[in-house]
C-alpha cells in the first residue's frame, strides 16, 4: 500500500474496509466532517516547536479514508484541544486520535515504550511500576483516615501520581493541610486506592479502560463514596467525562473547585499575605477540556498579597505543559518541549511564581525552569501556594 503522505499522483491508495469501518465504529464516524481546511494543523503546538508539523489535517483524511497511520506521528498528539477550539466543523479531533491509537493497539503496533505501561498497571494498579503495597507510604505521618461514609462528607483521591512521584507528593500533602485547616472531614482510600485509568485511555487502549475503570468504579460503589475531590485534573476529567458508563454517580470535583466552594461558603480563608504575583498555567484537562477557568483564579485572588498577572496564551488559549495524552511516558527531546514555551512566557510576565493545578504540568514546567536556570523564579502547585497563606 502507498503511504498517503508519500504517494504520487500516479501510486494507488488501497483501502483497508476493515480498518475504516473499525473506525467509523469507534469515533461514531466524527472524522466524516472533516473538510480538509489545515486549521488544526496550524494551530497544533507541535508547529511552535518542530519545524515538521504535526499534520493533524492529514490524520483526519487517514481516518476518513480508512488508512492506518505509518510515521509514528499519532504519538505525538498531548490531547490538549486546541485544534478542536479552532476547528470550523466541530470535530471531536481527541477521540479519532485515541481511536487511531485503539487501531494500532489492536494490530500491535503502539509506541515504544507505551507496552510496558500498560502492563505496569496490569500487575501494580499504577503506571510508575511502583509497588501497590506502597501507595499510601507518602501519608505515613498524616494520620489520615480511611474513607468512611458516615463520617466524611468527602472522598480525596490522590491518584497514581501524586502517589509516587515525589515532587507531586509535597501538592497532596498541601493539600490535606488546606483540608484540615478548613475543618474538612475527608479520608482516603490509602492503599486500596484504585488506578483511575487516564493513562491507558490517552494512549488509546480503549478495551482495556473499560476493564479498569468498571474495576475502580465497583470499589468506590463499595466504599460508598459520593463526593471525590481528585488532585489531577486528569482523574477529574476521566471520573467526569468517561467513568458515566460504569459508575452509581459519583460527583468528582477538582481540588480548585471544591477549595473554591469553600472560600465562597465562608469556610475556608487565608491569614496570611504573601506579597506575590503569581501568573497560572491553565492545565488543558482542568480548562479547555472542562472549562473551569474561574476556581482556580478565585483561589489565588483571595489569597491576601497575591497579585494574579496573566501569560500570552492563558485561559481557553492557553499552551498545554506537553504532558497530556501519554506524553508523559515517552521521551520529548530538549528543544521540542511545549513546557520552554511556556516557562519563557511565565518569566516574561515579571512574576514571581508560575503556578500550575495538575502534577503533570508541574513536572514539565519545573523541568524546563531547570534547563532554563532561572533565578527568583519557581513553578509552583496552587495547593502549595495556599498552604503557605494558611
Ligand atoms: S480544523 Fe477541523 S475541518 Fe479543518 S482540517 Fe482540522 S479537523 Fe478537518
Ligand atoms: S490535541 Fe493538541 S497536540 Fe493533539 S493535535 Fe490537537 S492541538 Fe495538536
Amino acid at each position: 500500500m502507498a503511504d498517503f503522505e508519500q504517494a504520487t499522483d500516479e501510486e494507488v491508495l488501497l483501502i483497508d474496509d476493515e480498518l475504516w469501518e473499525q473506525l467509523i465504529e469507534l469515533t461514531d464516524g466524527a472524522a466524516a466532517l472533516c473538510f480538509q481546511c489545515g486549521v488544526c494543523t496550524a494551530i497544533c503546538p507541535w508547529g511552535l516547536v518542530r519545524q515538521k508539523p504535526l499534520s493533524v489535517r492529514t490524520l483526519m483524511r487517514q481516518a476518513q479514508l480508512g488508512l492506518q497511520e505509518k510515521n509514528g506521528s499519532l504519538w505525538l498528539c498531548t490531547t490538549c484541544a486546541q485544534c478542536e477550539a479552532y476547528c470550523p466543523r466541530g470535530v471531536n479531533i481527541v477521540d479519532v486520535f485515541r481511536s487511531l491509537r485503539t487501531v494500532a493497539w489492536e494490530n500491535r503496533n503502539p509506541e515504544k515504550g507505551l507496552p510496558s505501561l500498560m502492563w505496569s498497571i496490569f500487575w501494580n494498579d499504577n503506571p510508575w511500576s511502583q509497588p501497590p503495597t506502597q501507595r499510601a507510604l507518602w501519608a505515613n505521618n498524616l494520620d489520615i483516615p480511611i474513607f468512611n461514609p458516615q463520617e466524611h462528607e468527602v472522598m480525596l483521591y490522590i491518584g497514581c501520581t501524586s502517589s509516587y512521584d515525589q515532587r507531586a507528593q509535597k501538592i497532596a500533602s498541601a493539600l490535606v493541610h488546606i483540608l484540615r485547616g478548613a475543618g474538612v472531614e475527608f479520608g482516603f482510600l490509602g492503599e486500596e486506592e484504585p488506578c483511575c485509568g487516564e493513562a491507558v485511555l490517552s494512549v488509546g487502549h480503549k478495551h482495556y479502560f473499560e476493564e479498569v475503570a468498571a474495576k475502580t468504579a465497583q470499589v468506590f460503589q463499595e466504599r460508598g463514596v459520593t463526593q471525590m475531590v481528585t488532585i489531577s485534573p486528569h482523574c477529574y476529567d476521566v471520573f467526569r467525562n468517561h467513568y458515566p458508563p460504569f459508575s452509581n454517580g459519583f460527583q468528582p470535583l477538582h481540588y480548585t473547585q471544591y477549595l473554591f466552594n469553600l472560600i465562597s461558603e465562608g469556610r475556608l480563608q487565608f491569614m496570611k499575605p504573601l506579597d506575590l504575583q503569581v501568573t497560572f498555567q491553565d492545565p488543558c484537562y482542568l480548562g479547555r477540556i472542562n472549562q473551569e477557568y474561574q476556581a482556580p483564579r478565585e483561589i489565588l485572588k483571595s489569597i491576601p498579597g497575591v497579585e494574579l498577572v496573566e501569560m500570552e496564551n492563558s485561559a481557553e488559549d492557553a499552551l498545554c505543559c506537553g504532558g497530556g495524552g501519554g506524553r508523559m511516558w515517552l521521551e520529548t527531546p530538549i528543544g521540542e518541549r511545549f513546557s520552554d514555551l511556556r516557562v519563557e512566557q511565565a518569566v516574561q510576565t515579571g512574576a514571581d511564581i508560575l503556578a500550575a493545578a495538575c502534577p503533570f504540568c508541574v513536572a514539565c514546567l519545573e523541568d524546563s525552569l531547570k534547563v532554563r536556570k532561572t533565578e527568583n523564579f519557581e513553578v509552583r502547585d496552587i495547593a502549595e501556594i495556599a498552604a503557605r497563606a494558611l
